[in-house]
C-alpha cells in the first residue's frame, strides 16, 4: 500500500485500541523536514554525537565478545551503577538486584510499567500536554486515562482538578518532570500534593525523569523521596538525553521489589533483555565525573538562551523552559489558524521544522496556539534556524 493511500484505509487492519492514535507526530514531522530540506527543530534528538568514552566502552564490549543475551534485569555492573547514582541523588538506598530493571529505553520502561502494573479498566491520571507514548501504552494496557491540563503561561497544577481526578478506580499517576513539552519542573509543593493523593487513594506513581540532568531553574525533586512514596513510586529514566545518544535506547526502572515484579513480568516478554554491548557503554556513561554534567548543562543553558531570546525577538510569545531541551511558544502573532497549519507553513515556506503540540492533548484545541522547538542542536544550527525564522517578521 502506498503512502498516498487514504489514512482510513491504511489503518483498516490496525487493532481497534491503537488505530485512533495514528502515527507519531515525530516521524511525520521528521519525514516532512527531510522532504523539504528544513532544519529540524522538531523531533528531539541532538545533531551532535555522544561522548567518546561512552562509545569506546560499547565498541570494546563488542570486540570482547559481549554478544549474547544480557541477564533479563540488566548486566550487574550497570544495575549497580544505576542504584548507586539514585542513592547519591536521593539518599535512598536501592538494591540493584531486586529493585533495578534495565530496559530498551524509557519507552520500554513505560510500557512495562503500564502493562505490568495496571489492570484493564483501572484509571491512570495523566498530565497533558503528554509525551505521545503515554496514552498509546495506556490503550495497550486497556487502562483509562484521566487527563489534567497544564495551561500556559505557568503550566501549574490545578489543585482542585488534581483532587477531582483521583477516585476509587485510580491505580496510578504518571508524572514527567522535567516535563516534555512545556519545560516545566514540578515544584516541591505540587509534588507534595501528588504524593498526598497517592497515599490517600493507595495509588502508585510512575515518574518519567529522562530530563533529570537538564534543569536550568528550580530543583528536580524526585517523587520517590517524599513521605510514603519510596515504595509507591516507579522511577524511570534513560541515558538518551543525558549522554546525547538517543538511538541507543538504554533505560531503566527503579522500584521496590513488589512493583519491580510487575515491571519485570512485562519486560521479560516485551524484549526480555536490552542490547548487551550498549549496557556496557551505559555503565561507562554512568561513571562520568561530575564535570561531565556541568559541561552538558552549561552547553544547554547557552542554547536555551539563544533560542528563547531569538524567538522572542522574532515576535513569538515564548514560555522559557525551566528544564528539558524544548521550548513552547505561542505562534498566533503570525496569523495562522492553528499549530498544524503553522508547522506546515514553517516547513514548506520558511525551512524550519517544529512540532505541533495539539498531538499532545486529548482535545487538540488545547494545543492549537502552541508550537514546540527543540534546542538539542549545535549553536550554528540554531542560528541558521533563527535566521530563516526571521522571515516570519516580514
Ligand atoms: N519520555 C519522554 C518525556 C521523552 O521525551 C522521551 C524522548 N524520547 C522518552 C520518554 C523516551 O525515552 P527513550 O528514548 O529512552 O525511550
Ligand atoms: N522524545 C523525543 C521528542 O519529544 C522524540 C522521541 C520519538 O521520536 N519518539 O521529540
Amino acid at each position: 500500500m502506498s503512502s498516498t493511500t487514504p489514512a482510513t484505509e491504511q489503518l483498516a487492519q490496525v487493532a481497534h485500541r491503537l488505530a485512533p492514535l495514528g502515527s507519531t507526530i515525530f516521524t511525520e514531522m521528521s519525514q516532512l523536514a527531510q522532504a523539504h530540506g528544513a532544519i529540524n527543530l522538531g523531533q528531539g534528538f541532538p545533531d551532535f554525537d555522544g561522548p567518546e568514552f561512552v562509545k569506546k566502552a560499547a565498541i570494546e564490549a563488542i570486540t570482547a565478545g559481549h554478544g549474547q543475551y544480557a541477564p533479563m534485569s540488566g548486566i550487574p555492573r550497570l544495575s549497580r551503577l544505576i542504584a548507586q547514582r539514585f542513592a547519591t541523588d536521593t539518599g535512598l538506598s536501592v538494591d540493584p538486584v531486586a529493585e533495578v530493571t534495565v530496559t530498551s529505553g524509557c519507552t520500554e520502561a513505560l510500557a512495562a510499567s503500564f502493562l505490568g502494573l495496571v489492570n484493564p479498566g483501572e484509571e491512570v491520571v495523566l498530565f497533558e500536554p503528554y509525551y505521545d507514548s503515554y496514552p498509546a501504552c495506556l490503550a495497550m494496557a486497556g487502562a483509562t486515562p484521566r487527563f489534567l491540563t497544564l495551561r500556559p503561561p505557568e503550566f501549574s497544577v490545578d489543585e482542585g482538578a488534581l483532587r477531582a481526578a483521583f477516585g476509587p478506580k485510580t491505580r496510578a499517576i504518571l508524572l514527567n518532570t522535567p516535563h516534555n513539552p512545556t519545560g516545566k519542573v514540578f515544584s516541591r509543593s505540587e509534588l507534595e500534593l501528588i504524593a498526598e493523593m497517592c497515599r490517600r487513594h493507595d495509588a502508585i506513581a510512575i515518574t518519567d525523569e529522562v530530563y533529570e540532568r537538564l534543569v536550568f531553574e528550580g530543583e528536580h525533586v524526585r517523587l520517590a523521596t517524599l513521605q510514603g512514596m519510596r515504595d509507591r513510586t516507579v522511577t524511570l529514566s534513560s541515558m538518551g538525553k543525558t549522554f546525547s545518544l538517543t538511538g541507543w535506547k538504554v533505560g531503566w526502572a527503579i522500584a521496590c521489589p513488589k512493583l519491580t515484579a510487575g515491571v519485570r513480568a512485562a519486560h521479560q516478554f516485551l524484549t526480555f533483555a536490552t542490547a548487551t554491548p550498549l549496557q556496557h557503554g551505559a555503565a561507562a556513561a554512568l561513571e562520568a565525573p561530575p564535570s561531565y554534567y556541568r559541561t552538558l548543562l552549561d552547553g544547554y543553558r547557552k542554547r536555551r538562551a539563544l533560542l528563547v531570546e531569538g524567538l522572542a525577538a522574532i515576535g513569538f510569545e515564548v514560555y522559557p523552559p525551566q528544564g528539558t531541551y524544548f521550548v513552547l511558544a505561542d505562534h498566533t502573532p503570525f496569523g495562522l489558524p492553528d499549530d498544524v497549519s503553522f508547522c506546515r507553513h514553517l516547513i514548506e515556506k520558511v525551512g524550519v521544522a517544529a512540532i505541533p503540540p495539539s498531538a499532545f492533548y486529548h482535545d487538540p484545541a488545547d494545543g492549537r496556539n502552541l508550537v514546540r522547538f527543540a534546542f538539542c542542536k549545535n549553536e550554528q544550527t540554531l542560528c541558521e534556524a533563527l535566521d530563516r525564522l526571521s522571515a516570519l517578521r516580514r
